[in-house]
């Protein structure tokens, strides 16, 4: 078998051990791999490399399309871009895929018959790092979900399900607060269920969804869900496996896929030889997967089964009357390589065969009909009452533009607002024609001279359009 070229990344904290004990076991399991090392991480940050990865880590990660990384450090304070989210966003790795399992009776949990895979988007929603700080007292963080994004997740989560014959997928969202963004996904996955009648389906919101993940996750098998639902659910949900420690992910896109462990560099136990490589390990199952060499991903991860099976635990999982011997990351690297070529005698013995590519695509449609029809005006202002702005604002119009409403974070204050509302510095200001009918857009720069004349400190606009005659933005309510 000729070697498949990998980069690797060994991070900080506990990412040198852990990664060293994952290495030795592949190295043992006869793993045909040809490794490139790449400097990533908290000693760059410190350099003052902004996104903590040296550049040229980006031909080498692009030649290689395979990076297996161990946790790293993002130091705390700001000027620092989070890695993961850059090297996931600048190469397009838009599914992350966390399986989350117990190992009952071997792995103290209260879940014995977990086994959900949590399947994130990674490129989008909350994590577009658009932020900006709007007055004194207001901040933002937008919140971007795309058609292409919501259907290239979904549609990997069914194929997911297809390929690895799991029987249901699950929607997490939040659409009945947020109905555009969350609403956009919980849409696009009703389109998909219905391509995939062998699929069992639900949906959840996500509050209720993730109590219900956490107290009776048999219920689960395959769940998919935004980037921020996702990032919070996953770790939750491995951890009630047993241990953090014990969940590996990939990161999969058109051109590059990315291998690790959902945990982070965990700083408070690194150095010490304490750390559980298990989920790098099982990342690393993942990626030789991934890369084909099926049958050394099975004898690695059965190996590894037999190992916890027989109660060679890491100090996180190691539990009196169920554990045998409480090892180190080292010694429990050497007992996984004792056990290759096992299987496990109770735990369910791993099998892997070529995996079909999974794509997550997205159907091109006809562009829908955009078409404004107002304006909404963000302005800074702290010098009365919502029905003194109101009043003022009543008075600027243009020939097409005249006040609809007024809200401040959200609640109606004007016209016939509450006097009990809180308000803050932050005032949406909503112009429309008196029906959503069109507007000209020079009509909004008319607008916004008027208001910078009146000696309004306009801060942010937002068009409001409909499409296909539907209304693309969220109406005021109460
Ligand atoms: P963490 O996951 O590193 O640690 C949380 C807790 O779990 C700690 O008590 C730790 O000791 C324990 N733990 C984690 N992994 C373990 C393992 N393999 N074996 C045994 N115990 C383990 O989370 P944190 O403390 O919030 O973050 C530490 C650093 O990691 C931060 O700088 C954070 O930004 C970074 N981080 C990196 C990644 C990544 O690189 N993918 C992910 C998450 C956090």
């Amino acid at each position: 078998m000729s070697k498949t070229p990998i980069t690797v990344a060994y991070g900080d904290g506990i990412g040198p051990e852990i990664m060293n004990a994952v290495l030795k076991i592949l190295d043992a399991a006869g793993a045909e791999l040809e490794i490139d090392e790449i400097m990533i991480g908290e000693k760059l940050y410190l350099k003052g490399v902004e996104n903590g990865i040296d550049p040229s880590a980006w031909d080498l990660l692009r030649k290689t399309k395979i990076f297996l990384k161990a946790p790293i450090t993002t130091p705390r304070g700001g000027g620092y871009k989070s890695l993961n989210v850059t090297v996931r966003k600048a190469f397009g790795l838009y599914a992350n895929v966390r399986p989350c399992i117990s190992y009952r009776p071997f792995i103290r949990t209260k879940h014995p018959d977990m086994d959900v895979v949590i399947i994130r988007e990674n490129e989008e929603d909350l994590y577009s790092g658009i932020e900006h700080r709007q007055t004194d007292q207001v901040y933002q963080c937008l919140k971007l979900f795309s058609r292409p994004g919501c259907e290239k997740i979904i549609r990997y989560a069914f194929e997911y399900a297809m390929e690895y014959n799991r029987k249901k997928v699950s929607c997490f969202t939040k659409d009945n607060i947020m109905k555009i963004t969350d609403g956009l996904f919980h849409k696009v996955f009703n389109e998909i269920a219905a391509e995939y009648p062998e699929i069992e389906t639900d949906s959840w919101i996500v509050d209720i969804g993730s109590a219900r993940l956490a107290d009776t996750p048999e219920r689960f098998d395959v769940i998919v869900t935004p980037n921020l639902y996702g990032d919070i659910i996953s770790d939750i949900a491995a951890q009630i496996t047993g241990s953090v420690g014990l969940a590996g992910s990939s990161n999969i896109g058109e051109h590059l896929a990315m291998f690790e462990a959902i945990h982070g560099s965990a700083p408070d136990i690194a150095g010490k030889n304490i750390a559980n490589p298990s989920g790098l390990l099982l990342a690393a199952v993942m990626m030789l997967v991934h890369i084909h060499q099926v049958e050394i991903a099975a004898k690695v991860h059965n190996a590894w089964l037999r190992t916890i099976e027989e109660g060679f635990h890491t100090a996180d999982i190691y539990e009196q009357g169920i554990s045998k011997r409480r090892v180190g990351t080292s010694e429990f690297a050497d007992a996984v390589i004792a056990h290759l070529g096992e299987t496990p005698h109770e735990l369910r013995e791993a099998h892997y065969y070529f995996p079909k590519k999974l794509t997550g695509t997205h159907k091109q449609k006809p562009k829908d009909e955009k078409i404004l029809v107002g304006v909404d005006v963000f302005i800074d202002w702290d010098k009365g009452l919502p029905d003194d702005i109101g009043k003022m604002l009543d008075e600027i119009s243009t020939d097409q533009l005249k006040l609809k409403v007024i809200t401040n974070r959200g609640i109606k204050v004007y016209p016939e607002g509450l006097p009990e509302t809180f308000c803050t510095d932050h005032w949406r200001c909503r112009f429309w024609s008196g029906s959503w009918q069109k507007v000209e857009k020079d009509e909004i720069v008319k607008l916004l001279n008027k208001i910078n004349a009146a000696g309004f400190d306009f801060i942010k606009t937002e068009n409001l359009y409909t499409f296909n005659g539907e209304i693309g933005f969220s109406e005021v309510h109460g």
